[in-house]
């Protein structure tokens, strides 16, 4: 018989004690490779499935280990304590762990099997089939919308939305714990219109759900020298604070629930 214990993956890293992605605190397990190509990404080590060469903290390191359920579960079960304390749990994130389907499952199902709740985030890029599969095993679900123009979205993400906004229709339907997160970039769509859109598609979800409004910022940007990559946001600043509550306003206006950050 198959044991999830022993199902392999590919990680990048694992962040203990999160207060930003789901509710409570939670345990962070970053999975490599991702379809899309954000141009602000500040995980740019996540994108490519291959291990990687990045130069970072003052030393080289590769980026990139293979792991078992078994070994991830061992980590994340270390603060369960806190996790009931906070009603926090365990979020993947990457990249995009709906990439490593078997992996990315079994972990999530080992995980409700200890008694930890479930959470991820996710492009829902994937296809249907492999999302459907998710939900069973998942408590909340964080998933982008990054703009609700297609030719935008594929400009700055070398990715179409329409199987994105598609397939969060589809999440919300199936009753799903869905929250929508945008990142509000510079230049793409840091205005109060783009803002609006996202908000009345949130709205016109089946159910009721949030957004969040995650402004941008420079963090990932010595990653990209660490990779021998051009970072496309160089010398921008990160959003400013006025701005993003103009923005919030504009979404509450919708008539929905919203917050910046989360
Ligand atoms: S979806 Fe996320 S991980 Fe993938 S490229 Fe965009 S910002 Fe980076």
């Amino acid at each position: 018989m198959h044991n999830i214990l022993e199902t392999k993956g590919r990680i990048f890293d694992i962040q203990r004690y999160s207060i930003h992605d789901g509710p409570g605190i939670r345990t962070i397990v970053f999975l490599k490779g991702c379809a899309l190509r954000c141009r602000w990404c500040c995980n740019p080590e996540s994108q490519s499935f291959e291990p990687q060469n990045m130069f970072f903290g003052g030393k080289n390191e590769l980026v990139g280990e293979d792991v078992t359920v078994g070994e991830v579960l061992k980590t994340v079960q270390k603060d369960i304590f806190y996790y009931r304390r906070s009603g926090g749990g365990v979020t993947l994130s990457g990249g995009e762990a709906m990439l490593q389907p078997d992996f990315a499952n079994d972990l999530l199902e080992a995980c409700h099997m200890a008694g930890i709740n479930t959470c991820i985030e996710t492009t829902g890029i994937a296809k249907w089939e492999v999302i459907e599969r998710f939900l069973g095993n998942l408590d909340y679900v964080l998933m982008d919308i990054k703009h609700m123009n297609n030719e935008k979205h594929l400009e700055y993400t070398k990715q179409p939305n329409t199987k994105i906004i598609e397939h969060a229709i589809k999440i919300a339907a199936a009753g799903a714990d869905l929250t929508i997160r945008t990142p509000v970039i510079p230049g793409f769509n840091d205005n109060v219109e783009d803002i609006e859109d996202i908000a009345k598609f949130v709205k016109l979800l089946p159910g009721e759900h949030h957004l969040h409004l995650l402004p941008y910022h420079r963090l990932g940007e010595d990653k990209y020298a660490g990779l021998n990559r051009d970072y496309f946001y160089k010398g921008i600043p990160p959003m400013d604070t006025e701005r993003m509550k103009v923005l919030l306003d504009a979404a509450k206006r919708v008539g929905i629930e919203a917050q910046i950050g989360g």
